[in-house]
């Protein structure tokens, strides 16, 4: 944060006399450490795994003392940055994010590890940046996941693959994950890659506009669709649909979103990747308020981003088909009645 900032954010909190006599050098005090405070910069709450992962987090974060206020960038990279700013001036002592742009924001995260906090990169890698710490489940195995769910009903054909937002790391991950299971038939001609697009933001609506596209300048002739979540993979069955086409072109996703578990029922989804929310959101809390009573977390992996070898939480996700689709029921992620709902 900039001298000028801070000094007009402590303004704003103290008197100009007290003001006086406050070193502005000085870190600005930090909660107890038996109830620290920790800032939850989200991406885009609009998704639906998010609000998940939020009320999630806060439970966790609560029962263990601390105090969480969430931030919604609601996909701005600029609001992301003000927000993590402004959480920095009011001294928490751990940041958790969920960057919309993976590569922007090393500068503000300097400015949070000068400032003594300590920042954690949730799910989604946040690359060049001195980041403490990276909990997420084990993206390269989810873009297996796809292609080999979609490869196993399809193994030969036209293959649509349809990527996630280009500025989030996790879709370059889930796309070596999915070219690892698809590369050896790709180079054995059983399949050819008709079209490959990233999807800006993850929007359903953008999604459904490339499949379509897809679909007209194929002529139809597309085999398969490699979707990279839910919400995409949605898009593009609303393009299939429309040409009488659902259900008989498979396609992936990941996140076992509601509408996505009923379309695996329904046959018109072939597979989805279920992540257990709870787990990583209680991990990732108990990880920052280790971090921020300065104890050492257990990790059990390394990711490099650029800036340095990351400690990482990794967690392992699960196929999800029709076949075992109780999984979610038995975990409580949904109940037997939300799945029957319309
Ligand atoms: C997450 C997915 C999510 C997507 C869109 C990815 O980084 O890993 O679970 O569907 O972002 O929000």
């Amino acid at each position: 944060m900039k001298f000028a900032k801070r000094r007009a954010v402590l303004s704003s909190l103290v008197s100009g006399a007290v003001l006086a006599s406050l070193s502005l050098a000085a870190p600005l005090a930090h909660a107890s450490k038996d109830h620290p405070e920790i800032g939850f910069c989200i991406d885009d709450l609009r998704v639906e795994r998010w609000s998940r992962d939020r009320d999630y987090f806060v439970a966790a974060a609560e029962k263990l003392g601390a105090k969480v206020s969430v931030q919604s960038a609601d996909a701005s990279e600029e609001r992301q940055v003000s927000q993590i700013e402004n959480l920095i001036s009011r001294g928490v002592d751990v940041i958790v994010i969920v960057p919309f742009n993976s590569k922007a924001l090393g500068n503000v995260i300097a400015e949070a590890k000068k400032a003594g906090i300590k920042v954690v990169s949730y799910d989604r890698l946040i690359l060049d940046a001195d980041v403490d710490a990276y909990i997420s489940f084990d993206n390269e195995k989810v873009g297996e996941m796809q292609a080999q769910g979609v490869y196993n009903v399809q193994p030969k054909g036209n293959y649509f693959l349809l990527g996630g937002a280009p500025t989030d790391n996790n879709a370059k991950m889930l796309r070596a994950g999915q070219l690892k299971v698809l590369q050896p038939a790709i180079d054995k001609g059983d399949i050819k890659v008709v079209g490959q697009q990233w999807v800006p933001e993850w929007s359903a609506s953008t999604a459904l506009r490339i499949a379509e596209d897809a679909l007209t300048a194929n002529n139809n002739k597309i085999d398969a669709i490699v979707a990279s979540n839910d919400g995409t993979a949605g898009g593009a069955i609303q393009a299939l649909a429309a040409q009488h086409m659902a259900g008989k072109v498979p396609v992936s996703g990941q996140d076992a979103d509601l509408a996505a578990v009923k379309r695996l029922v329904a046959g018109t989804q072939t597979m989805t990747v279920y992540k257990p929310l709870k787990l990583i959101a209680g991990e990732a809390a108990k990880l920052s308020v280790a971090l921020a009573k300065g104890e050492k977390p257990n990790f059990n992996a390394q990711y490099d981003n650029g800036k340095k070898k990351v400690d990482t939480v990794l967690l392992q996700p699960t196929l999800l088909t029709k076949a075992n689709v109780d999984i979610v029921v038995k975990d409580g992620f949904y109940t037997q009645a939300q799945l029957a709902s319309q």
